[in-house]
């Protein structure tokens, strides 16, 4: 049987009726996660943030997936990486602190890494309550590489692409102690997917334009799926979800998020 295909690029004005299905978790309705004592995770002894933290940063990191469970994430495997992954390696050594807060974080280059809560939704949204690990993935917008790490534990390849050479150099340093070999990270623009690697179980980006970029929707193995924001009509962020099946295309737009814009070109 062919598949049938609406209209793509998708956009929100044909998706405006649309419920979500999911479980909506905007932010705002989520619960409050207080701030951790202050050095509870800062520098000591004249330390850098690669050293001497490693202890404590595992009960920080325990007190943060609780309370990203107590927000809403069930999927076990989800919550175990991001128990796993250390995000205080990701963040400068003046934002240590801060690093596992339910909060966004500079990164340079204007950009930012997201809230643990929005990363182990999206992680969550996009797994589906797949049983075991899924297989190529493909994430648009490096940054500094943190949820590539995450990605890497629940997928057998991650192929993640960043259109600022700065950032896609910044990754690669900050996930070279990890040792991560099914990480593959790209500098290119990430709104041409990458087709070497398709076809995706999993397309998951980070940064949203107006509608869903056709590569990645050629890139989708059937039976996979796209977890992505993209600006709505009324000039808003949402996440949206698009499944690939044999028959074609189906969509939600879920809670309202707030990602830094989708870009072409490399920089
Ligand atoms: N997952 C990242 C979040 C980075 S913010 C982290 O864990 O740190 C989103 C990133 O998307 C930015 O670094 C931005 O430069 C990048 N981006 C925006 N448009 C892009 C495009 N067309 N291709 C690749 N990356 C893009």
């Amino acid at each position: 049987m062919t598949p049938q295909r609406p209209a793509f690029p998708l956009k929100l004005d044909s998706l405006s009726g649309n419920k979500p299905k999911a479980k909506p978790m905007a932010a705002a309705a989520r619960p409050a996660v207080k701030a951790l004592p202050a050095g509870s995770l800062g520098q000591r002894n004249g330390q850098d943030k690669s050293q001497g933290i490693g202890m404590d940063s595992v009960a920080v990191r325990a007190r943060m997936v609780q309370k990203l469970a107590q927000g809403g994430i069930q999927d076990a495997v989800v919550l175990q990486a991001m128990g796993t992954v250390e995000r205080h390696r990701f963040v400068e050594t003046a934002l240590v602190n801060q690093a596992y807060e339910d909060t966004s974080l500079p990164i340079g280059l204007g950009q930012t890494i997201s809230k643990p809560n929005v990363v182990a939704r999206m992680i969550e949204l996009l797994r589906n309550g797949a049983t075991g690990k899924l297989g190529r993935v493909l994430e648009v917008g490096t940054g500094c590489g943190y949820q590539a790490a995450v990605l890497s534990h629940i997928a057998s390849e991650v192929y993640s692409i960043e259109r600022l050479k700065g950032l896609h150099e910044k990754a690669r340093e900050n996930l070279r102690a990890f040792r991560l070999h099914n990480v593959h990270l790209l500098f290119g623009d990430g709104m041409e997917g990458f087709a070497k690697g398709a076809p995706y179980a999993a397309i998951i980006a980070e940064a949203g334009g107006n509608n869903i970029p056709q590569p990645w929707l050629d890139q989708l193995a059937v039976g996979g799926r796209l977890v992505a924001p993209m600006v709505t009509p009324a000039g808003h962020q949402a996440l949206v979800v698009v499944d690939k099946t044999a028959q074609g295309f189906q969509h939600q737009v879920l809670e309202a998020v707030h990602f830094v814009p989708l870009k072409s070109g490399i920089s």
